[in-house]
């Protein structure tokens, strides 16, 4: 605490005493009248506390308060000052911030007004300040302006291009993961992120830019002017002065930011559809896998606007019973004479307006909402009747149904699967679960245990999509599977090229010298067939060579009643 300082008061400030003393009781605001024949100052006690000024009466006001104001802000704080005390303005308006005694910066809005004596000398200025954070103006944890100053910002954003006739961008910021950080650990932890995340960012801003912060771990920055490439670089920035770990309570964190952004007029000309479409790009922004800034277009908001409405959809499908499923069926056959050998189950599904959707488009959803769980048990379920029925005409009839890491991670699948099996009465090797290796993140060694007890009980492991991943040769070593699946992106180029030939030919060898099954997927041609069976060795082929994938009916009626070896169907339907 400063000395307290004890200046007598002018007669100026002693005729005003006793209205000022029953004013400051009735408000939470700080309230300031100057004495401009003396330059003394008077102020409420709460401005003295929460600034720790040395006391009410003050005669050099701005010698404490100057070097408290905001460094960004004091050129305009002086200015405005200076406007009233040369009597060229009779009144002082402005939001600035000022640093409290906590240290934390403050935004307030000072309002001041001259009085004059009767013969028309200006002889008191006094006003009130209030804090921002009370009127709800400023966020209590950051500090920074609220969401309806960026209202505010962006109104009068597109104030100025309609009057200048050139626009510029509103970005919105979201934090990747805060709500892990609050689940982990606690909102004070939490709290501490955002304001080392806001006081970060606002490092690398320009001096006229405001950092506002919106609900929850959201951001927004106004950029007049703007274009693409001045964005990508804000961006960048943002992301360069995120990019070293800090400490809260003894603990290293790092954040990453997802942002959207909406040029205007292009994309808006009004607040609420501005802020919408931001909002929306950056939630696309965290879907494409986050720490990404998302640039709104047309195409990409009706994209996803498509992905919300199909989310509330398949909410819909999957509470009514996985109404509108359906599974599909794709012939295998083995290599060395085509004999059909089984299948492999591929879902689809049909929205409320009766268009199938392509599986690329909503397996994402159900795997992100989680709802993959409920119809991944669904599926098997279907696969498990199903192959009883067609094990009657061929009895070592296999399914494979693809599993997604979700399913993995949930651990009433196994029971679920092993219990279907039962009772149905069907043996465990009937249904063959596919995994994609790229989709496995962290944990090898879960993965494993779980894989380990399925194989334990009799149920065979395939990984799919072999060759896509980063690390396929290296999940060989973390793997336990019985078949690998290689991807149709090897077979496309083996006829064209040496390197492929004997790269597939290798990992078909590498497989059986582990006592692996090869299945290669995406055979569309003989020759490519000649080449997989004769020369690599492969041991099931799987492609519109021998069959397309088709509904229950249409498998039966097509592979189930036809002869037991297939005969290729080159060159490739079209479908
Ligand atoms: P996938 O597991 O790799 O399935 C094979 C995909 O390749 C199928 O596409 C199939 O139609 C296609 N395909 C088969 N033969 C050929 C060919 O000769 N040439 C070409 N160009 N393509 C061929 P589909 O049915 O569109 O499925 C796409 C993906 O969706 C699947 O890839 C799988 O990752 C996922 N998926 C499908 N059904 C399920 C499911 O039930 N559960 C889960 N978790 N994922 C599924
Ligand atoms: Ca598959
Ligand atoms: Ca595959």
């Amino acid at each position: 605490m400063r000395k307290m300082n004890r200046i007598p008061l002018s007669p100026n400030l002693k005729r005003f005493k006793f209205f000022f003393d029953l004013l400051k009781r009735n408000t939470d605001d700080y309230l300031f009248l100057m004495d401009l024949t003396t330059s003394l100052i008077m102020v409420s006690p709460n401005l003295v506390q929460d600034f720790e000024l040395p006391g009410e009466i003050m005669d050099d006001f701005d010698q404490y308060w100057l070097p408290l104001v905001h460094p960004e802000e004091r050129t305009n704080y002086s200015n405005s000052i200076s406007e009233v005390m040369h009597h060229r303005s009779r009144e002082h308006m402005l939001d600035y911030r000022v640093k409290n005694r906590k240290g934390d910066y403050v935004w307030i809005r000072c309002r001041g007004t001259i009085g004059f004596d009767r013969d028309g000398t200006p002889n008191i200025f006094t006003g009130v300040m209030t804090r921002l954070s009370q009127r709800n103006q400023a966020d209590e944890v950051t500090g920074l302006l609220n969401k309806y100053q960026f209202e505010r910002g962006v109104k009068s954003a597109l104030a100025a291009y309609r009057s200048t006739g050139v626009g510029g961008a509103v970005m919105v910021l979201g934090l990747d993961n805060f709500k892990i950080i609050n689940e982990t650990h606690n909102r004070v932890v939490g709290d501490h992120v955002l304001k080392e995340v806001s006081r970060q960012i606002e490092a690398i801003l320009p001096p006229d830019f405001t950092l506002y912060k919106l609900d929850g771990d959201e951001f927004a920055i106004v950029y007049p002017q703007a274009g693409e490439k001045e964005v990508a670089e804000l961006f960048a920035s943002i992301q360069g002065c995120l990019a070293h770990p800090y400490e809260v309570d003894g603990r290293q964190y790092f954040n990453t930011v997802s942002a959207g952004t909406v040029f205007y007029p292009q994309g808006g000309k009004d607040y609420l559809v501005l802020h919408k479409h931001a909002e929306a790009a950056m939630d696309s922004a965290k879907r494409a896998g986050k720490n990404r800034n998302c640039i709104f277009s047309k195409e990409q908001y009706n994209r996803w606007v498509r992905s919300i409405t199909m989310r509330d959809s398949l909410w819909d499908s999957v509470e009514n019973g996985c109404e509108g499923f359906s599974l599909f069926f794709q012939p295998q056959v083995s290599a060395v004479n085509r004999e059909l050998i089984g299948a492999e189950s591929l879902l689809r599904w049909r929205n409320p307006k009766g268009r199938m959707v392509a599986p690329m488009e909503f397996i994402p959803i159900l795997e992100e909402t989680k709802l993959i769980v409920p119809v991944g048990k669904w599926i098997y379920e279907e696969v498990v009747r199903i192959c009883k029925r067609w094990r009657e005409v061929r009895p070592k009839f296999c399914i494979s149904v693809n599993l997604s890491y979700e399913q993995v991670k949930d651990l009433s699948f196994k029971n679920f699967a092993l219990d279907c099996l039962k009772r149905y009465d069907m043996p465990a090797d009937s249904v063959v679960l596919e995994l994609t290796e790229s989709k496995i993140v962290a944990d090898w060694s879960f993965v494993n245990k779980q894989f380990d007890d399925f194989r334990q009980a009799g149920i065979k492991i395939a990984m799919d999509d072999f060759g896509t991943g980063y690390s396929s040769l290296a999940s060989f070593k973390n793997l336990s599977c019985d078949i690998v699946k290689i991807d149709r992106e090897f077979v496309k180029k083996i006829l064209e090229n040496d390197f492929d030939k004997q790269l597939v030919e290798y990992v078909v060898a590498l497989c059986h010298s582990m006592g692996i099954k090869a299945c290669i997927e995406g055979v569309e041609d003989i020759e490519e067939y000649n080449l997989l069976t004769k020369r690599c060795k492969a041991d099931a082929i799987q492609g519109y060579l021998f069959g397309h994938p088709e509904s229950e009916e249409n498998f039966e009626e097509k592979f189930l009643k036809g002869p037991k070896y297939l005969e290729p169907c080159s060159p490739p339907q079209s479908r």
